[in-house]
């Protein structure tokens, strides 16, 4: 069974006392153990924040980009090893507002995974389709264009190294959330391309979903069988809220255990 994730993507968001408290909370609920994987992707300027507060908790960190290049005149950027500079293990690569506001193309993403694989970061690959895409029903093309870009420049053994994550675009921060019908069969077809490049590693990799995840929806998303945990922005942000989530998570993997 794949061991879940729950990374929580803070966005642009955060100050250094709210962070602190934050943090502080989830290391005191976490401890040195936990259920699942637990992260927290956060704005650049606070990974050393991370790095002093989460070092040696079950909380591990990265952040929400990197650049597409190692080193250079390429002001404003960070590369994946400043991120693995500050302890990161996680990077998202290819967020829905990075590939709307930033005009990230499948290429650029593919690019990006390549360099956070490099530098020993785990990418958190994301992809999903706008409401109007799902509406034309594109979303299998649109997803698999997202995941093929980024399977043409991958080893089959880079797929037990890399997360996917399925976010829808229209769920993204709008309170409206894929049923886990809907996302269990985007995540079998992403699963099944995954398999066409290795099915052996395929099956280890893990497929989180993301868009309005919440305390009240969460056990049932992860209780599907290609839901391997969650990318969660707005509900990151509050402990309690966040706790919830990974409490869900680890009861959705022990409701799979114990039907085994
Ligand atoms: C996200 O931004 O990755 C996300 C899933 O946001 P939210 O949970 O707020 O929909």
């Amino acid at each position: 069974m794949r061991r879940k994730l729950v990374a929580g993507n803070w966005k642009m968001n955060g100050n250094l006392a709210a962070n602190s408290a934050l943090l502080n909370e989830l290391v005191a609920a976490v401890g040195h153990g936990a259920p699942c994987d637990i992260a927290v992707c956060v704005p650049a300027p606070y990974l050393a924040q991370c790095q002093q507060q989460l070092v040696n908790s079950a909380v591990a960190w990265g952040g929400q980009d990197l650049s597409s290049h190692g080193a250079g005149a390429y002001t404003g950027e960070v590369s994946a090893t400043m991120l693995a500079d500050f302890g990161s293990q996680y990077a998202v690569v290819g967020h829905s507002e990075r590939r709307a506001m930033h005009g990230e193309s499948n290429v650029l993403v593919a690019q990006k995974t390549v360099c956070a694989l490099r530098a020993g970061l785990i990418p958190i690959i994301c992809v999903g389709e706008t409401l109007a895409e799902r509406e034309a029903g594109q979303t299998t093309d649109v997803v698999g264009d997202q995941l093929k870009a980024v399977l043409d420049l991958l080893e089959p053994a880079d797929l037990t190294r890399i997360v996917v994550a399925y976010e829808p675009v229209w769920a993204i921060g709008t309170g409206k959330t894929a049923t886990p019908a809907m996302a269990q069969e985007v995540h079998a077809t992403l699963r099944a391309l995954l398999a066409a490049h290795d099915p052996v590693a395929a099956a280890g990799t893990r497929i989180v979903y993301g868009g309005s995840m919440k305390p009240d929806n969460a056990r049932e998303l992860m209780a599907m069988p290609d839901i391997d945990g969650g990318l969660i922005g707005g509900a990151a942000l509050k402990s309690v809220d966040f706790l919830a989530i990974i409490a869900a998570s680890s009861a959705a993997s022990n409701a799979a255990s114990s039907a085994q």
